[in-house]
């Protein structure tokens, strides 16, 4: 729970982002102390500051599974978050040219975004076509995707249903001949990720989807991959101008840390938690005369989303009195919750317009409980979110 007293709010939209852990908190504030200099200057501070920043690069790019020695070494471009990491991806392997592009309909905004921007400079864009599962539909794919320079862009885990990709299959079937951007933005904490093996060229994600801070993303690349940058400058090899926020790209190092070290067991407790809300709202719908579906249920999903359906049940309307009864929780994306449209990603699916009118997320994190999770059954079933009249 978070907050005080007997209506503490319950937090299920960590998809939207997670409240700092201790640990990195306190790991900000070291490295705010002890590199507070600017690590482009030369002097004795500086390097300090120079060196706490590049060893959180190291660390990330290793517990990410990159490759870290060699001539083959990854690289990573601090961001301010994902949505500038997916951009800078992006747009920087479209440089001027105009290469084919396709995104998937579940991706976040700001692929979709960038993808269609490269549309509206010439370039041949179209999304792809899912499965109901979530995952790209290879086969209703018309390979090999135009001559010249092709990008696929495509989200491990999707931040709406928690479906997740499956990257073999998507280079088996033609992509393997295009540049691979994936936004693994939801997927880190909770999926297993080797970006050495994952056959991605470029990689999106953010901490503060896992205890980490705000403010801070990571674009992990491949050595050979050549990039434009979005805003030039002499810092971060010359992707992303500005003075590098060394503490957060400290306290990103200490948060994936200790997100990979719980991974396994995190998803395992995650999972359980799901089920049982799952269990419970269907329960809960049932006893108000209802029907709940859970979204993409059959797909390799992720541990942590769920979005279920309420069909007859308009998804604002349940939110809203979700939060008045004090249990926070989404229609989609936090960036798309002024639409009124239903979200992209589960429209994508194919369902019928219904469910998708009446699809809410829930999302769990590392201070959910089980107590959370009986007590946001509670609520919503004695709420209004359900009922009739
Ligand atoms: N990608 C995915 C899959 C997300 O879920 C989000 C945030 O909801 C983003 C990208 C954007 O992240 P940020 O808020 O760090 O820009």
């Amino acid at each position: 729970m978070t907050g005080s007293g007997a209506a503490a709010a319950i937090y299920l939209d960590h998809a939207a982002t997670t409240p700092l852990r201790d640990e990195v908190r306190e790991a900000i504030a070291a490295a705010e102390t002890a590199g507070f200099a600017n690590p482009s200057s030369p002097h004795a501070l500086g390097r300090r500051a120079r060196r706490l920043l590049e060893e959180a690069r190291e660390r990330i790019i290793a517990l990410l599974g990159g490759r870290t020695t060699g001539r083959e070494r990854d690289r990573l471009v601090f961001t301010s978050g994902a949505t500038e990491a997916n951009r800078l991806a992006v747009c920087g392997i479209a440089g001027s040219g105009r290469p084919a592009c396709r995104y998937s309909p579940r991706d976040h905004g700001s692929v979709v975004a960038a993808a269609r921007g490269l549309g509206d400079h010439g370039c041949d864009v179209a999304a792809v076509p899912l499965r109901p599962s979530g995952r790209i539909d290879c086969g209703r794919i018309e390979w090999p995707l135009p001559p010249g320079r092709r990008i696929l862009c495509t989200t491990l885990v999707c931040g709406q249903t928690g479906s997740v990709e499956d990257l073999i299959a998507v280079r088996g079937a033609g992509g393997g001949d295009c540049h691979i951007h994936v936004d693994a933005t939801q997927a880190v904490a909770v999926e297993p990720v080797s970006f050495a093996t994952l056959g991605a060229h470029t990689l999106a994600f953010a901490p503060h989807k896992f205890g980490g801070p705000r403010g801070i993303g990571c674009l992990v690349m491949r050595n050979d991959v050549d990039l434009t940058a979005a805003t030039p400058g002499p810092q971060e090899s010359g992707l992303r101008g500005g003075t590098e926020p060394v503490s957060l790209a400290v306290g990103c190092a200490a948060a994936l840390e200790l997100a990979v070290a719980a991974r396994e067991r995190e998803a395992g407790r995650l999972r359980q938690l799901r089920d049982r809300l799952e269990a419970g709202l269907m329960a809960a719908a049932v006893a108000a005369g209802r029907s709940a579906v859970v979204i993409a249920a059959e797909a390799h999903r992720a541990a942590h989303i769920t979005t279920i359906a309420f069909p007859g049940v308009d998804r604002q309307a349940f939110v809203m009195a979700a939060d008045l009864a004090g249990v926070c929780c989404a229609t989609g994306t936090a960036c798309a919750s002024g639409s009124s449209l239903p979200s992209p990603a589960v429209e994508a699916l194919g369902l019928p317009p219904d469910l998708a009118a009446a699809a809410v997320r829930f999302s769990l994190g590392w201070t959910t409980t089980a107590l959370d999770i009986d007590a946001a059954i509670t609520r919503l079933s004695l709420s209004r979110c359900l009922s009739r009249d």
